[in-house]
């Protein structure tokens, strides 16, 4: 169902946007890039041009390196305790707090999604930046160790220059992710956004800077994966690296931070499950996973996509998606009916729609149709209709990641059964079981391989819990958790024989 009404854009982000073409960040500097050739960066609601950027080459990425390395070991920032570092790191997270109605409409504007979900994504940055910084406060930096006839500990200190590559789905949240635990730990960084949804970040850099961080520990260069992306995760500069996205280019990550042997993070795709037993309330049920499927157009990683029904509630769970998917508010940003936006761009929209195709043609049952959205007033917009597929679990849509609002429904009778549907999947991100038995839905949750098992909810992100995949989904130990800041340190023993 379209919303309608939409509203101007305020001055201060008309005022951001005009200064285009946005400029690199190296050394506490905005600068050109060095061939000074631009992209454009666009409102994927309204399918227009938002603002133009520079295009980082390899010559500026090394820049970016030299100087985050330089700043390493001369700014003062790895030797600050951790929390005089605090200081600095809160004052960015106040200013992100104080900067979030201009943050938040930028990100709306760059991703489509609605400002309400926008907003939540600026506050989750803060909050992850203040929970990092307070973490590093209070862990061990040297711990000793009993040893017989000998004096030893360990001793843990920052890295060295962390390079961070992000996705367009959740692009200032993500960077507050990853870069939170690497600089509360005394690590720089350089930081490559996705050229389809830079302005966030670029307008961050205002901000590293009004706090007062020395210049070239933080530093961002747009520009497109195969250039400053590729670059970036190829420097040997580096200590170590991050990356966010599709399992394809993570493997391509992996093998060049394995050529300079460096530690690496990927936290890459999904094809969560929901498996549901057939003592919950139906009607909840599926609200909430409708409401988790539609979340940010789909474009969620760890989001539920695979709908296990149990066989006695199949027909009224399926009667119940679709009167519920029918509701579903889809418009522009600003609109304050809206409840699902546009997915990021045209090829995401090519994408969706392929897959439904793909999937009908292996003969998947359009429960919910889908297709193409039309949102008045924005005839160019990247809008799709949430769609409901169903039919056997070997479908090209039960099995590969979609990103965007289609979940597959299948039937099951037995808890086995379930179980080895889920664990069929290349995938492991995360799943979720509903169930009011407790005992039965802990013991199915922790069969089923994921980095993530969450009950009777999905979508569940909170600051001190793990959260990272398995399998195609990633690997090096995740994000969020006090264990991400340990990642950034590294241990050195200093032994004296005695
Ligand atoms: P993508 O892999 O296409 O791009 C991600 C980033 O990598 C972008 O900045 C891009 O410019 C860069 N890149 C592309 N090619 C590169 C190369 N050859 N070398 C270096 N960098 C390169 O992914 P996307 O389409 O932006 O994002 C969607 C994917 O991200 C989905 O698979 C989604 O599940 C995943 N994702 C995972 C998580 C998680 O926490 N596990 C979170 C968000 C998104």
């Amino acid at each position: 169902m379209p919303a309608t009404q939409t509203s101007k854009r305020s001055s201060a982000v008309e005022a951001f946007l005009s200064e285009g073409p946005h400029r690199l960040f190296i050394g506490g500097k905005w600068l050109a890039s060095s061939k000074e050739q631009t992209f454009e960066t666009l409102d994927p609601g309204a399918g227009s041009v938002l603002s133009a950027v520079y295009d980082a080459e390899k010559e500026d990425v090394d820049q970016a390196v030299q100087t985050a390395t330089q700043a390493f070991r001369k700014s003062g920032w790895a030797q600050m305790t951790p929390n005089v570092r605090g200081v600095y790191l809160h004052r960015l997270a106040d200013l992100v707090e104080k900067h979030k109605p201009i943050l938040a409409e930028i990100e709306s504007l760059d991703v489509g999604k609605p400002l309400g979900q926008a907003t939540w994504d600026i506050e989750n940055f803060s909050a992850t930046l203040r929970y990092f910084t307070d973490l590093a406060v209070h862990i061990q930096y040297k711990t000793p160790i009993a040893a017989s006839k000998h004096e030893a500990r360990v001793v843990r200190h920052p890295y060295g220059v962390c390079g961070f590559i992000f996705p367009w789905n959740f692009p200032f949240l993500l960077v507050g992710w990853g870069i939170s635990p690497a600089l509360a730990a005394g690590n720089t960084v350089v930081i490559k956004p996705a050229e389809d949804t830079p302005l966030s970040t670029l307008y961050l850099t205002r901000l590293v800077k009004e706090a007062g961080i020395p210049d070239g520990v933080v530093n961002v260069v747009p520009g497109l994966g195969t250039t400053a992306g590729d670059a970036l995760a190829k420097h040997p500069g580096l200590s170590r690296m991050s990356f966010t996205g599709s399992p394809e280019v993570g493997r391509l990550i992996a093998e060049s931070c394995g050529r300079n042997l460096i530690p690496v993070k990927l936290e890459l795709g999904g094809k969560g499950a929901a498996v549901v037993f057939d003592d919950v309330d139906v009607d909840t049920t599926v609200d909430a996973l409708c409401g988790a499927v539609t979340l940010n157009t789909g474009q969620v990683c760890c989001t539920a996509t695979r709908w296990l029904v149990h066989e006695s509630i199949y027909d009224r769970f399926i009667d119940r998606t679709r009167s519920r998917m029918a509701t579903v508010q889809i418009g522009y940003w600003n609109d304050p009916q809206t409840q699902m936006g546009p997915v990021v761009s045209q090829k995401q929209k090519d994408r969706v729609l392929g897959y439904l195709q793909k999937a009908r043609q292996e003969g998947a049952d359009a429960v919910v149709p889908g297709g193409e959205a039309e949102v008045p007033g924005k005839p160019d917009g990247f809008y799709v209709k949430p769609a409901v597929l169903a039919g056997s679990p070997d479908n090209i849509a039960a099995r590969e990641e979609i990103f965007g609002p289609v979940p597959y429904l299948l039937k099951f009778k037995e808890e086995d059964e379930a179980i080895d549907i889920v664990n069929r999947s290349k995938y492991g991100l995360a799943n979720s079981v509903w169930s009011q038995n407790l005992d039965r839905a802990n013991r199915v949750v922790e069969s089923l391989v994921a980095g993530n098992g969450w009950i009777n909810a999905h979508n569940v992100f909170v600051h001190g819990i793990p959260y990272g995949g398995v399998n195609l989904s990633g690997l090096g130990g995740g994000v969020l958790s006090p264990e991400t800041l340990f990642d950034y340190l590294r241990n050195q023993s200093v032994v004296r024989p005695l």
